[in-house]
């Protein structure tokens, strides 16, 4: 398999992002982690997660949509979309990458959001496989293998050196793009590695996990449940949980008069939050409680009800690290589980 001895990284970033605009996680201040930019002195994190997903490269916090000039009787209509040049967002762990699946189908679906396609089709996904998974990790549950992470290429470090193997047509040209920094190298190690990460994984607190009682089926069972009550008292409604996990898919749309015109842009929104989907007669769901059910029933009913039993969480364990209050998708299943 192709590969680059780690202490050459710098090379290859630099290679990269000199034909390409290059994201990774670096290493923040506070000891956490976030997507960067690549430019000189930026280094990868070895962190497993980033506070907030890689989704945003894709599905940004906020987007404007379109401008309106007014002249008059005249309104021009400006599209302001600049993606027009290609990137490589690097580090993908399995679980964010899995979140791409699903927000794919949200998005690429008819009709067709055409400014996340924009950004889907010029981003190119370089996934890094797990050596060290934490407490908060349960990836598995939905079927993801953090060993071999999907992406447009995947890579796997044995500690000395990085492989790459190319999973798409536009992994093949980014490999291409670094093949002349690039060796063949011996995968035996790596094969251990793997097997170690997988051992490792099947020991973690939250390796019997199962979603197997969860999905479309089951709407009647969990929306009527009297757990609801209990589990969704002391949420704040603050929208942490939404706002780091990788597959929310919700916005708003507001305009904001510039004084030269009208800018129209989008904006994450979060279920949680009491004016989410507010229209001319009212809020359809009133309490909190509807709300924080609508949350867990989206990723574990509704989801996999509208799409081929797939779940809509990637057990990237953001939202058990973030909330508050300690309440988080985990807790939700072991407490509503229906035999
Ligand atoms: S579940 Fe936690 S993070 Fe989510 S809105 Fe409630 S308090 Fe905030
Ligand atoms: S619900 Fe929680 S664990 Fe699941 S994908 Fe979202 S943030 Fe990650």
């Amino acid at each position: 398999m192709l590969m680059i001895s780690l202490d050459r990284l710098d090379e290859l970033f630099a290679a990269v992002a000199a034909k390409q605009t290059l994201y990774l996680p670096a290493d923040r201040e506070d000891g956490q982690a976030e997507y960067r930019r690549w430019e000189d002195g930026v280094k990868l994190s070895s962190r497993l997660n980033t506070v907030r997903s890689a989704k945003d490269f894709f599905f940004p916090q906020t987007e404007d949509l379109v401008e309106f000039k007014m002249e008059g009787k005249n309104i021009e209509v400006i599209d302001p979309r600049k993606e027009s040049e290609d990137f490589v967002v690097f580090g993908v762990r399995a679980c964010d990458a899995r979140s791409f699946t699903i927000l794919d189908k949200v998005y690429l679906v008819e009709p067709v959001d055409s400014y996340y396609k924009t950004r889907r089709d010029h981003g190119t996904v370089v996934t890094m496989a797990c050596t060290r998974p934490e407490e908060t990790c349960f990836c598995r549950t939905f079927g993801i293998d953090p060993t071999a992470p999907e992406g447009d290429c995947a890579c796997w470090s044995d500690g000395e050196s990085l492989f790459f193997r190319a999973n798409t047509e536009k992994g093949e040209k980014f490999v291409d793009s670094i093949s002349s920094l690039l060796d063949e190298g011996d995968t035996e190690k790596l094969e251990k590695i793997n097997e170690r990460t997988r051992d490792v994984l099947s020991k973690m607190p939250l390796a019997n996990l199962s979603a197997e009682n969860f999905g479309g089926d089951k709407l009647n069972e969990y929306f009527n449940s009297d757990k609801w009550g209990e589990l969704s008292e002391a949420c704040l409604g603050c929208g942490t949980c939404t706002f780091v996990c990788p597959t929310c898919q919700c916005y708003d749309i507001r305009d904001f008069d510039t004084g030269h015109g009208i800018k129209r842009f989008r904006c994450w929104d979060s279920c949680m939050y009491s004016d989410f989907t507010k229209m001319a007669h009212g809020n359809p769901r009133l309490t909190q409680l509807e709300r924080f059910r609508q949350r867990f029933m989206h990723k574990l009913v509704y989801f996999p009800a509208n799409n081929n039993g797939e779940f809509g969480c990637v057990g990237c364990g953001r939202c058990l690290s973030k909330c508050p209050i300690s309440m988080n998708i985990v807790k939700v299943m072991k407490a509503l589980e229906v035999k």
